[in-house]
């Protein structure tokens, strides 16, 4: 088939999740020509399975991810979209919070309103749009290749900024990249979200007495608990009948959620498919297969079984099986589990993480089966520095990767893979891709305090430090 091309784009942002939006509106903002290339149908990425997003608050509450993510959050919360909400533990008192803060979304509103502000940055959009194929010259990316109702195409950019969260096009460009846990390349487990309707939250929660968040601000339309863990243990036997298939030690021993709304339960996040490979087409659909089986087995184990689901149903399920991790694209820094569990700070700081280390178990029961031994919480609650060269790839110019496919280690991925941490990363993906372009140098080039001032104007917060220095005189680009 002929390759035809497209008119040219400076910035070409690959894949519109979290990661992606903010970065395409960063890079839009900052001056640059932007186009946003997405598979789907919508933008939203993970954002639109129904989860709280993870990460804007350390677990001392400070306020660690601000501009364009946070911009987000205020503007759904003035619709009346989105909760935030504090935790409390009523099983493990005496053990340290594994989280603090949260944010619950409305899913619709997030993708409503992302693409508004999109338009608003002056982004080009384009959907049902898959990325198959790069074009490279002298290690220089000079655009992708993409395939979509029109045929194969060839967008021409001058710096791509891939958020596909497999890291698809830095792959396919020749960067180097890791996967999985460094003994054996086993990867986190996948779990298909979905929502119950119907539900009595408040008499399932209250009877089971179980790790719960309630809203800060509560409107009445809202639900009490805005996430809880139902421990299932009690219903082993009736668990076992649902999944016959599944060892007695491998049962999934408790059902997480979340809830915004009155009624309406979105779970599984517990409920695993594990030793999947998702960069792999045909154990991608395995999962998929399996993915959506759990989901309905499970929204009737819960509706026969635990008090407060009798009436409930199986109002949807997300569009797609949720991939934890897949490709970490090595680049010019190497973010390590001692940088994020020891709080490190960083001079060439551009984003901030404060979630703690979340890895799922690796058989697919819910309760993590892993726990690195420093622990999983960021020292005092507090956050770390996450620096530019984790976005910036080894080997290939003209690209940044942002999300959770970015310089890590397997453990330190384990943390900064919340949405709220990738939103934030996807700002200085972005800002950096178009301010390089203006300075006329690439991404591996580009002098870190010019971006930092770049991001410190459009909001971002890089640490208490910088907002002790001078502000920025005029804007760098
Ligand atoms: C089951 C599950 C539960 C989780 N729970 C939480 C939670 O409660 N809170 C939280 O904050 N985080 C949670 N996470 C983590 C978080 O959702 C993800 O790590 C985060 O969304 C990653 O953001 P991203 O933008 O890098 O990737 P994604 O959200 O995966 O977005 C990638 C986008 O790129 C598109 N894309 C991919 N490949 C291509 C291609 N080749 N061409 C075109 N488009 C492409 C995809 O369609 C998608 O829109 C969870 C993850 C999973 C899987």
């Amino acid at each position: 088939m002929a390759l035809q091309v497209w008119p040219h784009t400076e910035v070409l942002v690959a894949g519109g999740g979290p990661t992606g939006i903010v970065a395409a509106i960063a890079a839009g903002l900052a001056g640059a020509r932007t186009t946003l290339v997405e598979q789907h149908g919508f933008l939203g990425g993970e954002a639109t399975t129904a989860l709280n997003i993870h990460g804007f608050h350390s677990n001392n509450e400070t306020h660690i991810v601000r501009g364009i993510p946070w911009e987000i959050i205020d503007r759904l919360k003035k619709m009346h979209a989105a909760c935030e909400m504090r935790f409390s533990e009523f099983r493990n008192l005496s053990l340290p919070m594994k989280m603090v803060r949260d944010v619950a979304i409305d899913k619709e509103a997030f993708k409503h309103l992302t693409m508004e502000m999109l338009e608003d940055a002056g982004v080009k959009v384009l959907l049902h749009t898959f990325v198959s194929d790069v074009v490279i010259e002298d290690d220089a990316l000079r655009g992708l290749v993409v395939e979509n109702k029109s045929g194969r195409v060839f967008l021409q950019a001058d710096r791509v900024v891939d958020c596909t969260g497999d890291g698809d096009v830095a792959a396919r460009a020749g960067a180097p990249f890791e996967q999985g846990r460094a003994s054996d390349g086993t990867m986190q487990p996948l779990s298909l979200m979905f929502t119950l309707n119907n539900v009595d939250l408040e008499r399932a929660v209250d009877t089971v007495g179980t790790r719960r968040a309630v809203a800060i601000d509560p409107e009445p339309w809202m639900s009490k608990y805005q996430h809880f863990m139902l421990p299932l243990s009690q219903w082993k036997a009736q668990l076992q009948r649902w999944f016959p298939e599944l060892p007695e030690k491998n049962l999934f021993t408790a059902f997480t959620g979340n809830a915004l709304r009155k009624g309406e339960v979105n779970g599984a996040t517990g409920v695993h498919v594990p030793h999947i490979d998702a960069t792999d087409a045909e154990q991608l659909s395995r999962a998929e297969i399996l993915g959506r089986k759990y989901a309905w087995r499970m929204a009737h184990f819960m509706q026969e079984n635990v008090p407060g689901f009798e009436n409930s149903y199986l109002l949807s399920t997300s569009a797609h099986i949720g991939v934890r991790e897949t490709r970490r694209i090595l680049g010019e820094h190497y973010l390590t589990y001692d940088e994020v569990i020891e709080a490190r700070r960083n001079e060439n700081v551009v984003a901030l993480g404060g979630f703690f280390v979340d890895i799922h178990d690796y058989e697919g029961r819910s309760e993590e089966g892993f726990v690195p031994s420093k622990g999983i919480i960021v020292k005092d609650g507090g956050y770390y520095d996450i620096p530019y060269g984790t976005l910036v790839p080894k080997r290939v110019d003209n690209l940044l990767v942002g999300g959770r496919c970015h310089s890590a280690s397997h453990e330190a991925q384990a943390s900064t893979r919340v949405m709220g941490t990738c939103m934030g990363m996807g700002q200085a993906a972005g800002a950096a891709a178009a301010l390089s372009l203006k300075q006329g140098v690439s991404p591996r080039e580009l002098e870190v305090k010019g971006l930092q001032q770049l991001l410190l104007q459009q909001g971002a917060f890089l640490g208490e430090r910088f907002l002790e220095a001078e502000p920025p005189a005029e804007h760098p680009v």
